[in-house]
């Protein structure tokens, strides 16, 4: 059994899709093991994609998670970090598959609808930005 860290991004949750996505992470048999609604500051969004930073499309990344609240959550499961990528598809909704998050909700490369952690190491490290150990249940 594995965890993993998703975030619903502003694009989703401002058109009212968090139970829609929702959904599909529970329809593919993984399980919501914590979850809040926050409104990210400037700095928790710096923070949080600082791997980015040199990418020239940081700012724009930064100002778009901040802009308004998203839905941070645990999901665990089977292989959950790979499922969830899965479920998410492609970073680039043009190239998502067929019933994928992104094929179905996202609207662009920037506002793509949701994040998912992927690899063990950045799932632990980001649980930990937004979770304590209480939180998750
Ligand atoms: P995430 O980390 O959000 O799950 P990912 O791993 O598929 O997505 P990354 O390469 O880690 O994609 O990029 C992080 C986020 O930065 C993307 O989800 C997207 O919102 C944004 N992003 C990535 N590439 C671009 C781009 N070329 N133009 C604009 N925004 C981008
Ligand atoms: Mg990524």
């Amino acid at each position: 059994i594995e965890r993993t860290f998703s975030i619903i991004k502003p694009d989703a949750v401002r058109r009212n899709l968090i139970g829609k996505i929702v959904a599909k992470f529970e329809e593919a048999g993984l399980r919501v093991v914590a979850m809040k609604k926050i409104h990210m500051t400037r700095e928790q969004a710096e923070g949080f994609y600082a791997v980015h930073k040199e990418r020239p499309f940081y700012g724009e990344l930064v100002e778009q998670m901040s802009a308004s609240p998203v839905v941070v959550q645990v999901l665990e499961g089977e292989n959950a970090i790979l499922k969830n990528r899965e479920i998410m598809g492609a970073t680039n909704p043009a190239n998502a598959e067929e019933g994928t998050i992104r094929k179905e909700f996202a609207l662009s490369v920037g506002e793509n609808s949701v994040h998912g952690s992927d690899a063990p190491e950045t799932a632990a490290e980001e649980i930990r930005f937004f979770f304590t150990d209480d939180e998750i249940v």
